[in-house]
């Protein structure tokens, strides 16, 4: 652009706006910060209204649309749509099922604490029926089919118990019924778990943990047949719910590495556990990956790659400080309430993933105050083992 006749406050608006004249394709994706495109030509502007280009970033974004093209790869989906985060993911496809009063809902007893808080509120707000069930538990079809729900929440394995609920099984329960079934993929990954090929019809990941893989983006997709998405993708266009470009970039940066990230955090987790289990300070260890984990004949057929780079244990005779203790004493692993980290996160089950959950949701499901939740990373799994092992022994000593 000449800038010759025009003032300086024009050419601090304009200038430098444009590259013109270069074909160079970025190796790795340009993070497009504008809100807003523009076109030469109207005919264009009006197209791009219409979907068929990017002209403003609640409607659609670049970086957004390469981040779920690579989750839709991974997931073996036709379509995903990306949100702010995995709670905004789980409430979109919630909001998706138009439930009226009278409806029932399916949701594990046994999971995530925000999820079960945000289904009880949603669930109340609309005069629809929660029946939180252990969908684990080998009577879970058959209750779930006398339920008759229209709308079904699974996790591949849950939090943070592990159990691990035969998906194959539920998803023909499901369709027995007429329900639809979306699945939170979160701790497996897709590396682990690719829901859509087991019967899901919604496969849901919290980005914000394996994914993105280094904490430093919140996000959550949310993958199947296009049809399923489609109005999901016109409702965040209204409600505005988007993943900004730069927690896209980060994400897709982040999964470029997910195979080679999650074989050694599945390997790593697998050692810790057998090494926890020998261990007399602990009650008992959670490992899908260990043969007397009561779901590890399922979850051989139901997972991939291994058996997930998440352990849990209890201590044994631990109650609250105890555990709190053990948290202070870690020397490596950190005390971190998340997962997915390249770094070893540890977390007091009952005080933080299950906090939102009432004492007797928790009792109900098997969490107790001595239950501590591991995040495995990718440092010498031995080296974990020995920091968790003197922090267990420092958190009971009297
Ligand atoms: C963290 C988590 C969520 C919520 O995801 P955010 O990205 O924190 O909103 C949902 N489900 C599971 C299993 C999680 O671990």
């Amino acid at each position: 652009m000449s800038a010759k006749r025009l003032s300086q406050k024009t050419v601090a608006v304009h200038a430098g706006s444009r590259l013109v004249g270069s074909t160079s394709q970025p190796l790795v994706p340009a993070i497009h910060m504008s809100t807003v495109g523009w076109f030469d030509s109207s005919d264009e502007l009006d197209g791009a209204l219409d979907g068929k280009d990017y002209v403003y970033s609640r409607i659609s974004a670049q970086n957004t649309s390469l981040l779920e093209e690579s989750v839709a790869a991974l997931e073996g989906a036709e379509a995903c749509v990306s949100y702010a985060s995995g709670m905004a993911a789980l409430r979109a496809v919630f909001d998706a099922q138009n439930l009226k009063p009278g409806d029932r809902v399916v949701m594990p007893g046994d999971g995530y604490g925000v999820t079960r808080l945000l289904f009880k509120t949603l669930c109340a707000r609309a005069g629809v029926e929660l029946h939180p069930l252990v969908l684990s538990d080998s009577q879970a079809p058959e209750r779930l089919v006398a339920l008759a729900p229209k709308f079904v929440l699974a996790e591949s394995i849950t939090n943070p118990l592990l159990s691990v609920p035969d998906l194959r099984v539920l998803a023909k329960a499901c369709r027995q019924v007429g329900a639809a079934l979306a699945v939170d993929g979160t701790f497996p990954s897709p590396y682990g778990q690719r829901a859509l090929s087991l019967g899901a019809d919604y496969a849901i990941q919290s980005a914000t943990k394996w994914l993105n893989g280094h904490s430093d983006a919140l996000a959550g997709t949310v993958s199947g047949s296009r049809e399923r998405l489609a109005p999901l993708r016109s409702m965040r266009l209204l409600a505005g719910d988007v993943l900004g470009p730069f927690e896209a970039w980060l994400t897709q940066r982040g999964l470029r590495t997910l195979p080679v990230r999650m074989k050694a955090h599945n390997e790593h987790a697998a050692h810790v556990a057998r090494r926890l289990a020998e261990s007399p300070l602990l009650e008992r260890v959670y490992y899908p990956g260990l043969s007397s984990h009561p779901h590890h004949a399922v979850a051989r057929e139901v997972l991939e790659g291994g058996f997930g780079p998440m352990v849990a244990f209890d201590i044994k005779g631990a109650g609250r400080p105890e555990g709190y203790r053990f948290l202070e004493a870690l020397k490596l692993a950190r005390p971190g309430p998340s997962l997915g980290d390249v770094c070893t996160l540890v977390m007091h089950a009952a005080s933080a993933s299950a906090r939102r959950m009432t004492p007797e949701e928790r009792a109900a499901a098997g969490i107790g105050e001595s239950l501590i939740r591991v995040s495995v990373g990718l440092e010498d799994p031995e080296d974990i083992v020995e920091d968790l092992l003197a922090a267990v022994a420092q958190g009971v000593k009297r």
